[in-house]
């Protein structure tokens, strides 16, 4: 086997409130799409866009 190690790629959101500008780190969901509407904003009223999307790479 080359390869002997298993990596597999985590899939994380990044969430940004227009208003406040909070940025939210949080695992990717399968219904995840860039700069669509997320959640609404923990610190205040504004709804959070999807700014990036992205994997980190982890070793088992
Ligand atoms: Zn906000």
């Amino acid at each position: 086997m080359i390869f002997s190690k298993k990596k597999i790629t985590i899939a994380y959101t990044v969430e940004k409130c227009p208003k406040c500008e909070m940025l939210r780190k949080r695992k990717f969901l399968q219904d995840d799409v860039l700069f669509s509407n997320s959640t609404k904003c923990s610190s205040c009223d504004g709804i959070t866009v999807i700014e990036k999307i992205f994997g980190e790479l982890m070793e088992q």
